[in-house]
């Protein structure tokens, strides 16, 4: 029912010609960083495609720069950046598609995770989506103890098949692919005492750049959830930037630790994702989740 509302709406909004619009008159001065998790090689290779037509791709470290500098001026109109969260095994088989179309397309990862047979919270089957939606209002020690009651899980421990890339696929996409860190196991950072809270995120980069070698400079907050607690660290923590999880575009007044995204349905058709580009669907969704959650208190 929700697929079909959401293709409903898409169909509107592309009749509509908001994408056209939103794209030459709003998108003009404004970035949209869009936020994949695990897209299928085909529907992302249409999505790039579409963009390459319509839009410059660029890496997060140009915007963020300009951010900082408070001048976008070296960026093209109609740029977007792409960025990838949690480091799922299949995004290893979009490396054809990034070298094809020249990208360097940011993908944020959970340090203890890749590269392990360690499996996500969230990707352990048994759960409802309702469930999920209750771990991440526990704290971080209850979700824990219910995770292990109710289905097992421990975050330390290893499964027969793997979730998320290895560290010769990360080895062998790191020309293309600008690795930063997602926290260690992906907890809900708000939900954490401030000492879990650091080791999330300190933890996390430090993990990354005894793997990789290389410096890294960018955070994005497991489920977009955090607060000036989780600003402070990261900012004195080193890194440049963090994206959250709201809705829209980045402009020369985005604060370069609350950045914005633009969150695209994995394996959308051309149609939703002209229309998720707009950032209506988007808005309309999370607009009738929380008109259901406060029918629910
Ligand atoms: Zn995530």
């Amino acid at each position: 029912m929700r697929n079909f509302l959401k293709n409903l709406v898409a169909t509107f909004v592309c009749l509509s010609g908001m994408p056209f619009l939103i794209r030459e008159l709003i998108c003009r001065d404004r970035i949209a960083i869009l936020m994949y998790h695990d897209p299928k090689p085909t529907a992302f290779a249409k999505h790039i495609a579409y963009l390459s037509r319509h839009c410059t791709i660029v890496s997060l470290d140009t915007l963020v720069s300009a951010v900082h500098r408070k001048d976008f001026s070296q960026i093209p109109p109609k740029s977007v950046v792409i960025t990838i969260d949690d480091g799922h095994a299949g995004n290893f088989k979009l490396l054809p598609i990034f070298k094809q179309y020249q990208i360097r397309p940011t993908l944020y990862v959970c340090t203890q995770i890749v590269s392990t047979h360690r499996h996500f919270w969230f990707k352990i089957d048994g759960q409802s989506k309702k469930e999920k939606e209750r771990l991440k209002r526990l704290s971080n020690a209850e979700r824990l103890t219910r995770l292990k009651r109710t289905v097992d899980f421990e975050p330390e421990k290893t499964y027969p098949d793997r979730q998320a890339f290895n560290v010769a696929e990360m080895r062998e996409m790191a020309e293309r692919v600008d690795f930063q860190p997602h926290t260690r196991f992906h907890p809900i950072l708000t939900r954490c005492t401030e000492a879990e809270c650091e080791q999330e995120i300190l933890g996390s980069k430090s993990d990354l750049e005894s793997l990789l070698g290389v410096e890294c400079l960018h955070f994005s907050y497991p489920n977009g959830d955090y607060t000036e607690r989780e600003v402070q660290i990261v900012k004195a923590g080193g890194f440049r930037s963090a994206r959250t999880t709201e809705i829209g575009w980045n402009t020369l007044d985005t604060p370069p630790y609350q950045l914005n995204a633009v969150p695209i349905t994995d394996n959308a058709g051309l149609m939703l994702f002209r229309a998720e580009l707009t950032t209506i669907p988007q808005r309309l969704s999370r607009w009738v989740t929380s008109l259901s959650r406060s029918n629910e208190r």
